[in-house]
């Protein structure tokens, strides 16, 4: 067979577009940050960090593989975390980092540890160097950016995990307009978790996003809500009942309960509420 220089041309030609169609995938991949979590086996995370924020609630930031990794977790959905109770027996419940994937190379999670909890006691006893065993991500809630006008919020105790992850996605993205309006209850003001965050996602986007705290036990100086969450809290400080909200609701299991009756009482429909 002879080749004409036509041909030799082509073939030369060919094997370029081959070649820079390799080296851009080689380039593509080395760029892709790698996610770590795998929904169907535990993977073993170390503690590098753990900070005491209250007497009762740590944060704890763990180290993903690279520098450059994320974590792999879609806005809003959890992690399964497998530990230890009090008696050596194996237990494990759901967490929400209170980090996005924007936040490369760490994952950090917000823990309130009860007395007699056993997740706690597995918490309360990790040190930094011990590894945690996480798998995910779990969890049926699913967001994209401005597919509601509106979201109410009506979170309780460490239920602001979630509200949280979510309302930090909406605004530190430019382009998502989505007002977030979120009632967080707790027990007394040393109860509330993550306030300084709060607070200044708060002053950053005043325009966007609106907290209103309630206090069961408030202090003497308290201009938030007092008691339990009432129907007239949520018609004063979360938008009004329309097809473009949602109400999403994470606390205790009574008051969930409490959350639901309320606004079934005020008109929202049910594919409008969303619990975590
Ligand atoms: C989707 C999702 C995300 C979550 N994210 C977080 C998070 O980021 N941080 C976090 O700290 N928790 C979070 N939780 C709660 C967490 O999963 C556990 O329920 C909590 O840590 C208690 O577990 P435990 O095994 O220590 O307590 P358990 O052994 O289940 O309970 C022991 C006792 O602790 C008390 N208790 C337990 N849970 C609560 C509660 N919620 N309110 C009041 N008292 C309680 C009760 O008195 C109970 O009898 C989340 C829950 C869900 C469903």
């Amino acid at each position: 067979m002879v080749f004409t220089p036509e041909d030799q041309i082509l073939v030369g030609l060919a094997v370029a577009v081959v070649a820079i169609g390799v080296g851009a995938f080689y380039i593509y991949s080395s760029k892709k940050p790698k996610v770590c979590l795998d929904p169907e086996k535990f993977k073993e995370f170390k503690l590098v960090k753990r900070q005491q924020l209250s007497h009762n609630v740590a944060k704890f930031t763990f180290a993903l593989p690279t520098p450059t990794s994320v974590l792999g977790l879609p806005i809003g959905q959890h992690i399964s975390c497998r530990g230890k109770d009090g008696q050596g027996e194996e237990v494990i419940k759901p967490y929400t980092p209170t980090t996005l994937d924007s936040d490369v190379g760490r994952f950090e999670l917000v823990i309130k540890m009860y007395p007699q909890g056993r997740m706690s006691h597995h918490f309360r006893e990790m040190k930094v160097g011990d590894y945690l065993a996480v798998k995910g991500p779990k969890g049926r809630f699913k967001y994209q950016p401005g597919e509601v006008r509106a979201f109410g919020m009506l979170a309780g105790g460490s239920g602001i995990t979630p509200m949280f992850q979510v309302a930090r996605a909406i605004l530190e993205n430019p382009q998502d307009k989505t007002k977030v309006h979120l009632i967080y209850a707790n027990v007394t003001y040393e109860d509330i978790l993550l306030k300084d965050e709060l607070d200044s996602l708060v002053a950053n986007h005043p325009d966007q996003f609106k907290v209103y705290y309630v206090l069961n036990q408030p202090p003497e100086s308290w201009n938030g809500g007092v008691g339990f969450v009432s129907k007239e809290m949520i018609q004063a400080h979360c938008p009004a009942p329309a097809n473009d909200i949602k109400m999403l609701r994470c606390g205790p299991p009574p008051m969930n309960k409490a959350m639901a009756g309320h606004l079934e009482a005020l008109g929202y429909a049910p594919e409008s509420q969303f619990q975590f």
